[in-house]
């Protein structure tokens, strides 16, 4: 499988101007050198070609780029063409490089090969499926930095450390009958913790990495006809729900994704979903139980102080997640001009009519999914998938068990090491400088083809 020649569309299919084909293996140039006229002379020089099938017949007028191996995405031979986008053409093309030898790549295919070929380690290789999957611009920003080997060059700094801590208690594995060794066992547990203290940190960014990947589930919640649904477009802006007078008639549970250049926030609006028997709905306030579960952020919504206040206390007593008490319909309400003066500060007062205090609500939903209040700093390493916490958490229990065993419960030093090769491994797993075609197989379950 390795050593097929493989192609595939690289670009969503459909119409549009331009359609990537891409091409790569040892016989990409051959089979390439077979379907277009000319075929460039140097590689890395975009050339307009002529695209023609075996038999002759004119298939298209393409730029074609070849790249030689190694100096190619894949490590590989590859070829790009790029032709004229549409139904007809880039599937024709397709077809008579296969007809030519190719085969049709699987999902994520190309940056497989990349990733065998050293070209990407696992993490970079992940961060160009999160750059292509990425819903907002922090999203974006977050993926680059991992492209470019932010987490990896943090990954392997900690494991850099473990393996100077193996080196530190290899004296006292090679001669354990001698009681002072040349390493200080303080000098040991100072280094221990110090890399402790770094694996927090880097675990600590966990839940805001997570959050910048796959978005903030924030739900909109309170009575019927209080303007959640007018709330919810307004943020949009843009009509999604049925806005309506007369109360349950929002018909759907209604998603999207408000991109606020940090996080992605999917907004929820699930008026009219809930069944009957629904416990929040029975207390006069509309919400779905099933969303609020899950919710990262409530904005219990009323419009004037009773519906506020109950739709407050409603959902302050289902959730342990933020809620924001939101004052719809300013625009209706005089005392909206002295609000400051007679309503609790954190009210975030808004009008959907008027487009006031959105950009606010906005700042005050960022500001309580931040851990401390401040945004994330997406130039530095995060851990964006659950993967990584799993293996950063791992490596930092097994430091601990190390801590504990060599420096609390004074086993032999062979013993307690074990611990610390464990917590190397899941470093390694992690960058996939082992097991990688195990991390791969799950990695690449979601790509698409032409990766
Ligand atoms: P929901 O049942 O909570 O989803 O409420 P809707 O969004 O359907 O709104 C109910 C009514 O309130 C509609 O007649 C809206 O036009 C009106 N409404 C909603 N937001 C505002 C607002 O900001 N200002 C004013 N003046 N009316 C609003």
């Amino acid at each position: 499988m390795g050593d097929d020649t493989i192609a595939a569309l690289a670009t969503a299919p459909g119409r549009g101007a331009i359609a990537i084909i891409r091409l790569s293996g040892a016989r990409a140039s051959d089979i390439g050198a077979r379907i277009v006229r000319p075929w460039p002379a140097s590689a890395r020089i975009a050339t307009l070609c002529e695209v023609c099938s075996p038999g002759g017949e004119r298939l298209d007028q393409a730029v074609v780029t070849r790249y030689e191996a190694p100096r190619s995405f894949t490590g590989e031979d590859l070829v790009e063409i790029a032709c004229h986008g549409g139904w007809v053409v880039p599937a024709s093309i397709l077809a008579t490089l296969i007809e030519a030898g190719a085969r049709e790549a699987l999902p994520g295919e190309f940056t497989r090969r990349a990733v065998l070929n050293g070209k990407l380690d696992v993490l970079q290789a992940e961060a160009v499926g999160d750059l292509v999957d990425a819903r907002s611009r922090g999203g974006q920003r977050a993926a680059l930095t991992q492209l470019d080997g932010g987490l990896s060059r943090r990954v392997l700094a900690l494991r850099e450390s473990l393996i100077e801590l193996e080196a530190l208690i290899a004296y006292d594995i090679d001669f354990p009958e001698e009681d002072d060794g040349p390493v200080a066992p303080q000098r040991i547990l100072a280094a221990t913790d110090q890399t402790l203290e770094a694996l927090d940190r880097l675990l600590a960014t966990a839940r805001v990495g997570e959050l910048i990947r796959e978005g903030a589930l924030v739900v909109i919640a309170g009575a019927p006809n209080v303007g959640k649904s007018s709330l919810f477009n307004a943020l949009l802006g843009r009509r999604r729900a049925i806005v309506t007078d007369i109360p349950g008639t929002t018909r759907d549970a209604l998603e999207a994704v408000l991109d606020t250049g940090t996080w992605p926030i999917r907004l929820v609006d699930t008026a009219g979903l809930r069944e009957t028997a629904d416990t929040v709905e029975r207390l006069g306030i509309e919400v779905s139980e099933d969303y609020l579960a899950r919710a990262d952020a409530v904005l219990a919504c009323g419009d004037d102080d009773a519906s506020l206040e109950h739709a407050v206390v409603v959902v302050r007593g289902r959730t342990t997640v933020p809620v924001l008490p939101v004052r719809t319909k300013m625009d209706r309400d005089p005392r909206s001009e002295v609000r400051g003066l007679r309503e609790p500060d954190q009210v975030i007062w808004v009008s959907a009519e008027t487009g006031e205090g959105l950009t606010e609500l906005i700042a005050a939903i960022n500001a309580v999914l931040s851990t401390d209040g401040r945004l994330p700093d997406l130039d530095a390493p995060l851990l964006t998938h659950a993967r990584h916490r799993h293996a950063i958490g791992q490596a930092r229990d097994e430091l601990a068990a190390f801590r504990e065993a060599w420096g609390g419960a004074h086993l032999p030093a062979p013993v307690a090491a074990v611990h610390l090769r464990s917590a190397v491994h899941a470093l390694e797993e992690l960058v996939g400088a082992v097991d990688v075609e195990d991390v791969l197989e799950r990695l690449f379950a979601r790509f698409c083809v032409g990766k």
